[in-house]
C-alpha cells in the first residue's frame, strides 16, 4: 500500500483538529459554533479520507465516536492507582465527627490548628472510570472495578462527546477520573423508546449507564447519549499541584468537563450548608446525585492524612437518603391513552422514597410487567430518580423465591372504562380498547386538546375537563368553544369570576396559529414539531386535505409509514367533523404571514432565558419562527440576539461576553414587527 499523498494527511489532522475543538465546544461547554449538519459533514469528510488510506486512521480520531471495532470481550486492566473508595456520613453531627477526626489525627502528627480549606462536589450516581491519557492521545480506559482492576472499555468511552480524544499541552502520562452518567431526560427518552418497541426498560440512569459503558460493540454504546463529569487528576507525570482545587482547574483548562457547581470553602459550617442545599436541590438536576463528596484541598495535608484500608481519611461522602424502597404492591390498574392504548400502573401502599411519599407508580406496558415478574399483592422495590415518575422495578428479593405466588396481572378483557372488548392487535406493544367514544379515551382527547404545547386553555386542567365530560357538556374538543356562562356556573366548583376567565381564555385561543391546532388535533403521528412542518409545509388545512401520502411523506420529518397514517386519519370521519367544527368556530386552518424565509427575522438565531412578562417560552419561540428566526438552546457567537426576562442566569452573563445583542420581550416585539 503507498503512502497516503501529503494533502491528505494534512487534511486529516486539519479535520480532526477542527472535530476536536467542536466536540469540545458541544460537549463540554454546551456552546456549540456549528450546526450538527456542519459536524457530520467535517466527520463525513474525515471518514472518507480513512477510508481511502487506512494509514490515515488513528486511535484518537473523531471517527470513532460513532464506533469502532466490536470487542470479543471486555479485557481486565489493572489501574495505575487505586481507585479509592469514601467513607459515609449521612448528618451535620457525622460531618462534625469527620472533621474532628482529621484534626486528631494530625494533631498525633504534630500539626496543630490546621487551616482546612474544603472542595464540595455533588456526587454523581454514575458509573467511575480512569482514562489514561499518553502525550495527550486516550490510550485506554477503564471502569473502576474492585478499585485497583477494572475492565477496558475503551472502545465505548471514545463514543462520548464530552470526552477528549486527545488534548494539547499534555504531560506524556497522565490519569483523569471522572463519573460518566445519563442525563435525566436522556434516559426517560431512552425507556420510552425502549417500551414502546416493546424492550426491557433500565432501573435507573446509573444502570443504563453502566450497561451501555459495558456493551461489547460501541456503536450500541454510541446510540445512547452518555456524558462525563471529571473531577480526580490520578497519576501525572510532570504535574505538580499543591490543592486539589488547582487539579480541577488544570482539568478545565485542558478541555475536561468539570462540574461548575464545584465550591471551595472554609468551613465544616459552610460545607454543611452546602451539602443541604444540594440535598434540597437535587430534583432540579438534569442528572442523578446520590451525595456529595467533601475533600480536603491542600494536597500536603492529603498526604498527612492518608487512608484507613480503602478509605482516604480526607474526603468523605455526605450520603443522601436512598431512592428505592420496598413496598406492597396493592393492584395494578389501566389507564387508557389517546389512541385506545391501555397503560398499566401500580398502585402501592405509601411509601417514602427520596425524602417523598409515593402511591403512584409506572409500569411502562404489559411485557414490562411480565418481564419484571411483577405480582399484585406481593412486596416490590419501586424506585423514584430525580422528578422522573418512580418505577416498580422487580419483586421484593425474598418474594420471587416463594411458592404460590399470585397471578401475573394482565390487561383488562374489557375496558375498564367503556367495557368494550378489548383487542391485541398484531402489530405493536399495547392492548387497545377499540371503541372510538370510549369516555377515556375521549377524556385524553380533550385533555391533549387544552394543553400547554396546543391550544393552551388556562383554567382547563384534567379534573375541569373531566367535570365538564361527566355532565355532558363537553363531548368534542369543538363543544369548549359553545359553553356557555349559565352552563357553566352551575357546576359548583365554578365560581363567577373563574367561569368569566375560563370564557376568555377559551375565546382568545381561537387566535393560536395553524401549527397549533394542527397539534391540537390529536393526530397520532403528529406532535408539536411535525404539526410546525406541517403547517410550514401545507400553510393550509384545505392543501392538506388534498395531499396524497406521498406529498404529505415529502415533509421535514415524516417518513412514508407515517403519512400513510397521517391520511388514514384525516379522512375518519369523525376527524373531518371536527376540523370542519372546529372551522366554523373560526380556529385559524391557515398559516398567516410571509413565509418565514422572507420574515423580518429570517436567518437570525435567537435564544431566550428567563421568564418574561407576557409571552410564555412556547409562545415567544412560535413567533420568532413564524417571522423566519431560529431559536436554540445556548449563547454563541452565532447568536444574533438573546432575549432576556426575568431571572435570566448564566446565558446573560454569556451573552454579555461575547458582545451578543440582548432584548426584553418589548424589544422582541419590535424586531417582530421589522422595525
Ligand atoms: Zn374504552
Amino acid at each position: 500500500m503507498s503512502a497516503p499523498p501529503r494533502k491528505a494527511r494534512e487534511r486529516a489532522a486539519e479535520l480532526r483538529t477542527q472535530l476536536g475543538h467542536h466536540a469540545h465546544r458541544y460537549y463540554v461547554l454546551d456552546d456549540p459554533e456549528i450546526g450538527d449538519e456542519v459536524y457530520d459533514g467535517l466527520l463525513d469528510e474525515l471518514r472518507a479520507l480513512e477510508e481511502a488510506h487506512p494509514q490515515l486512521q488513528s486511535a484518537d480520531s473523531p471517527t470513532l465516536r460513532v464506533g469502532g471495532e466490536p470487542v470479543g470481550r471486555l479485557e481486565k486492566i489493572e489501574h495505575l492507582e487505586p481507585m479509592l473508595s469514601l467513607g459515609n456520613v449521612r448528618s451535620e453531627e457525622e460531618l462534625r465527627a469527620w472533621v474532628e477526626r482529621m484534626r486528631n489525627h494530625l494533631a498525633r502528627e504534630g500539626i496543630a490548628e490546621p487551616a482546612f480549606t474544603y472542595v464540595v462536589e455533588p456526587k454523581i450516581d454514575g458509573l467511575a472510570i480512569s482514562l489514561v491519557y499518553r502525550d495527550g492521545v486516550l490510550e485506554r480506559g477503564a471502569t473502576r472495578g474492585n478499585g485497583l482492576i477494572g475492565e477496558d472499555v475503551t472502545h465505548n468511552l471514545r463514543t462520548i462527546g464530552a470526552i477528549p480524544l486527545h488534548f494539547e499541552d499534555a504531560p506524556a502520562l497522565v490519569e483523569v477520573r471522572g463519573e460518566v452518567y445519563m442525563s435525566l431526560a436522556d434516559f426517560t427518552a431512552l425507556n420510552e423508546r425502549r417500551a414502546e418497541a416493546g424492550e426491557s426498560t433500565f432501573m435507573n440512569p446509573r444502570n443504563s449507564a453502566a450497561g451501555t459503558i459495558r456493551q461489547l460493540d460501541p456503536a450500541d454504546a454510541a446510540k445512547r447519549p452518555l456524558s462525563i463529569w471529571c473531577y480526580q487528576v490520578g497519576v501525572g507525570e510532570g504535574l505538580s499541584f499543591t490543592a486539589h482545587s488547582e487539579a480541577l482547574e488544570w482539568l478545565r483548562e485542558h478541555g475536561f468537563r468539570v462540574n461548575s457547581g464545584i465550591r471551595v470553602l472554609e468551613s465544616a459550617e459552610e460545607v454543611i450548608a452546602q451539602c443541604l442545599d444540594w440535598e434540597r436541590r437535587r430534583g432540579e438536576l438534569d442528572f442523578e446525585i446520590d451525595g456529595v463528596v467533601v475533600k480536603v484541598d491542600d494536597l500536603a495535608l492529603q498526604r498527612r492524612l492518608g487512608a484507613v484500608g480503602r478509605d482516604p481519611r480526607w474526603a468523605v461522602a455526605w450520603k443522601f437518603p436512598p431512592t428505592t424502597a420496598v413496598t406492597k404492591l396493592e393492584k395494578v390498574m389501566w389507564n387508557v391513552g389517546k389512541f385506545g392504548d391501555l397503560r398499566p400502573y401500580a398502585v402501592l401502599e405509601p411509601v417514602r422514597v427520596g425524602g417523598v411519599t409515593i402511591k403512584l407508580a409506572t409500569l411502562h406496558n404489559e411485557q414490562d410487567i411480565l418481564r419484571k415478574d411483577i405480582r399484585a399483592g406481593e412486596e416490590v422495590i419501586v424506585v423514584r430518580a430525580g422528578d422522573v415518575i418512580p418505577q416498580v422495578v422487580s419483586p421484593a428479593p425474598h418474594v420471587a423465591e416463594q411458592k404460590d405466588r399470585p397471578q401475573a396481572p394482565h390487561p383488562p378483557e374489557r375496558c375498564p372504562f367503556c367495557d368494550t372488548p378489548t383487542v391485541k392487535p398484531a402489530e405493536g406493544v399495547f392492548t387497545t380498547c377499540p371503541n372510538r367514544d370510549c369516555p377515556a379515551r375521549a377524556w385524553q382527547l380533550l385533555k391533549h386538546f387544552v394543553s400547554r404545547g396546543a391550544m393552551d386553555i388556562d383554567g382547563l386542567g384534567e379534573k375541569q375537563v373531566a367535570l365538564l365530560q361527566e355532565r355532558g357538556l363537553v363531548c368534542s374538543a369543538a363543544d369548549f368553544y359553545r359553553l356557555s356562562e349559565a352552563q357553566l356556573l352551575e357546576i359548583e366548583r365554578f365560581g363567577e369570576l373563574s367561569v368569566r376567565n375560563l370564557l376568555a381564555a377559551i375565546e382568545s385561543s381561537k387566535e393560536r396559529p395553524f401549527a397549533r391546532v394542527l397539534f391540537a388535533l390529536g393526530i397520532e403521528e403528529v406532535g408539536e414539531v411535525t404539526g410546525r412542518n406541517l403547517a410550514q409545509s401545507f400553510r393550509d388545512i384545505d392543501a392538506l386535505l388534498a395531499a396524497t401520502p406521498e406529498q404529505i411523506a415529502e415533509t421535514n420529518g415524516v417518513g412514508e409509514k407515517m403519512a400513510v397514517s397521517i391520511r388514514a386519519q384525516l379522512d375518519e370521519e369523525r376527524m373531518q367533523k371536527l376540523i370542519a367544527d372546529l372551522r366554523e368556530i373560526g380556529l385559524r386552518f391557515h398559516d398567516e404571514g410571509p413565509p418565514p424565509s422572507q420574515g423580518p427575522l429570517a436567518g437570525n438565531t435567537l435564544v431566550l432565558t428567563g421568564s418574561m412578562p407576557e409571552w410564555s417560552r412556547e409562545e415567544a419561540t412560535e413567533r420568532i419562527m413564524a417571522a423566519g428566526g431560529r431559536v436554540t438552546g445556548s449563547v454563541s457567537k452565532k447568536t444574533d440576539y438573546l432575549v432576556a426576562g426575568e431571572s435570566p442566569g448564566t446565558k446573560l452573563e454569556k451573552a454579555e461576553r461575547l458582545g451578543v445583542a440582548v432584548l426584553n420581550e418589548a424589544g422582541l416585539r419590535k424586531l417582530l414587527e421589522g422595525s
